[in-house]
């Protein structure tokens, strides 16, 4: 069998397109124009590009990005003012603080201080609480990512076998969530976990967020299972060159899979749409106004 693959880029082009539309409309019906605040402090060399690319993405889509930049040294008690100050500006319709942070700031404490209707990247514990209990709320944009990359395989997701490798706040356990909302059978499988190989291979869907090149080989995967890879693992390549690699042995996989995603090319570009689409969403909502359907 070979895999169909997954075009996360071409999938969340159209999800970026249709998020354009609706805040042009949302801007002619109602002078609305989503607004974003970006934070980044200090100069990690990949948070900066993460927040280029980010801010790019919200210009394209006709919305407005705030960029807020601090230097490495800034401390907690003046990042936590600008947090104040973002919430209380009617302007800023999301927050989104970059991680991670500088050592001398609790990330938690900076996390709980952003309104949570505000709170774009759907960490603050008010959200994870809500979702956890079935409530609305903002939900992280990477697992929200990989569940509509599912469904476009899957109509529904219901009764699915679904196995999530990872357990962490910002992946494993919002995506194991999300599975769970959408009526799927749910294992969340970590590193403690026994015989890894013979779990992943009841999965009808199997969401891989590790952080490990290449572990989850061919014959761990069921036939025709659908495979979302997480994974964003920096490698020797040729000729001294590095290259990106997902969680997933890719070919392998690929050989007895239904479906799978690629790396790069597939999770990765739905993060960003869904950084827009939890915008527009905070801005509708704050404003009193329909969620848009996308
Ligand atoms: P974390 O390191 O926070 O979590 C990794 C999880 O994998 C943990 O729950 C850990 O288990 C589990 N794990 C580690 N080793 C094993 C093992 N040998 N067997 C089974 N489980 C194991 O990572 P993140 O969730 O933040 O990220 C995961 C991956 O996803 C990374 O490659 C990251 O770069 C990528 N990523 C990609 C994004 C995108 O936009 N595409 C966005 C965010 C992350 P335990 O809890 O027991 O330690």
């Amino acid at each position: 069998m070979t895999a169909h693959i997954i075009d996360g880029k071409a999938i969340a082009a159209d999800l970026r397109a249709n998020i354009a539309g609706e805040v042009a409309r949302l801007n002619a019906a109602h002078g609305l124009v989503p607004g974003i605040a970006v934070v980044l402090v200090g100069d990690n060399a990949a948070s900066e590009v993460y927040v280029r690319n980010k801010t790019r993405a919200v210009a394209d889509a006709g919305m407005r990005a705030i960029d807020r930049k601090l230097p490495a040294s800034t401390g907690e008690a003046e990042l936590l003012e600008l947090i104040a100050a973002l919430n209380a500006d009617p302007s800023v319709n999301g927050i989104l603080v970059q991680l991670p942070l500088p050592p001398q700031i609790d990330a938690q404490k900076v996390i709980a201080a952003i309104d949570p209707a505000k709170d774009v990247d759907g960490f603050h514990p008010l959200n994870v609480g809500r979702h956890a209990s079935g409530l609305n709320g903002l939900v992280p944009c990477t697992p929200l990512g990989c569940i509509l990359l599912a469904k476009t395989v899957h109509a529904s997701l219901a009764g699915l076998e679904a196995v999530v490798i990872g357990r962490s706040n910002i992946v494993g356990k919002p995506v194991a969530q999300l599975l769970l909302s959408e009526n799927a059978t749910v294992t969340v499988a970590h590193s403690k976990t026994r015989d890894l190989p013979a779990v992943c291979r009841r999965a009808d869907v199997l969401i891989a967020a590790i952080g490990r090149p290449e572990m989850i080989r061919g014959d761990w995967i069921k036939p025709g299972a659908t495979v979302i890879d997480v994974g964003i693992n920096r490698v020797a390549g040729e000729a001294g060159k590095s290259r990106i690699v997902g969680d997933v042995a890719f070919a392998e996989a690929a050989a007895v899979a239904g479906a799978i995603t690629p790396v790069p090319g597939g999770v990765g570009p739905m993060t960003i749409a869904c950084l827009l689409l939890n915008t527009l969403r905070a801005a509708c909502a704050q404003k009193g106004l329909a969620a848009p359907i996308l």
